[in-house]
């Protein structure tokens, strides 16, 4: 049994405008009270494009609602001649308490190397955000088996500078599952779950390995989360298309925690 709060995280990606928004997390604030999901049985947050943060703060904080709230990216300044870059600062002023760093999306389309991941993590820390590094291999390397020393390498080299993290949460992401529909067994969740952290008992301590929030991301739905979070090391899920629509992402929250 571990005292780690479940942590269900919603990625919009490029979904929702500002005005969508309010709708959305209002909904979702409703459906959360009629399912009776409190800030005690579960952290529940949304990731959100940076021009929805300023209403989303509005109404979390304007009406108290049990929700947390974040970015999906951020610079790794922290000010300065970096045009279309957002720093830390601005998004800690807006209350963020997290923001996702190292997405595979991100990876990607924005050629993001471990080193910039990890130079984005130092600058989250810096501002008192949370980040939710995201690691995970591709198709090639789970077929090769070479999954978790690809994985472990992420956290290894994302991490490198980072004496240890005042908070963090990681979230293995396997690229073949992100939007495909394909979700990894609940035992390919936790045999990763545990070799991160073991890797953090071993970078670090058994304390930062305790209390660091590990999550699965990859097609979780209402319908597979409760056994993907069967695994004592799997702490909530970083959920893509399943967080868009406010009564599935309830429903989800709903299956994952235990109550
Ligand atoms: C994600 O965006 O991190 C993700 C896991 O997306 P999906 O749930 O749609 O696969």
């Amino acid at each position: 049994m571990t005292n780690r709060l479940p942590l269900l995280a919603g990625n919009w990606k490029m979904h929702h405008d500002h005005l969508e928004a309010i709708s959305v997390v209002q909904k979702l604030a409703w459906a959360l009270r009629d399912a009776k999901i409190s800030k005690e049985s579960a952290q529940v947050a949304v990731l959100v494009p940076f021009t929805d943060i300023r209403s989303v703060q509005t109404l979390v904080q304007g009406d108290k609602l049990p929700l947390w709230y974040g970015a999906q990216d951020l610079s790794e300044h922290a000010e300065g001649a970096h045009t279309g870059d957002i720093s830390g600062r601005f998004l800690q002023q807006l209350g963020c308490e997290f923001v996702v760093v190292g997405h595979s999306e991100r990876r990607s389309d924005h050629h993001e190397d471990n080193a910039l991941v990890g130079r984005k993590v130092r600058a989250a820390l810096d501002h008192e955000l949370t980040p939710i590094l995201c690691v995970g291999e591709s198709l090639t390397e789970r077929e090769n088996g070479e999954h978790v020393a690809f994985t472990l390498r992420q956290c290894e080299e994302a991490l490198a500078e980072i004496d240890t993290p005042e908070e963090l949460v990681i979230a293995y992401e396997p690229v073949w599952a992100i939007g495909t529909g394909k979700t990894a067994t609940a035992n390919d969740a936790h045999e990763m779950a545990q070799e991160i952290r073991g890797w953090l008992a071993q970078r670090y301590d058994s304390s930062v390995a305790e209390s660091t929030r590990i999550l699965y991301g990859g097609s979780v739905k209402p319908e597979n989360v409760s056994e993907i979070m069967q695994s004592e090391h799997v702490d909530g899920a970083l959920v893509g298309g399943a967080s868009l629509d406010p009564d599935t992402f309830a429903r989800l929250i709903a299956a994952s925690v235990r109550l």
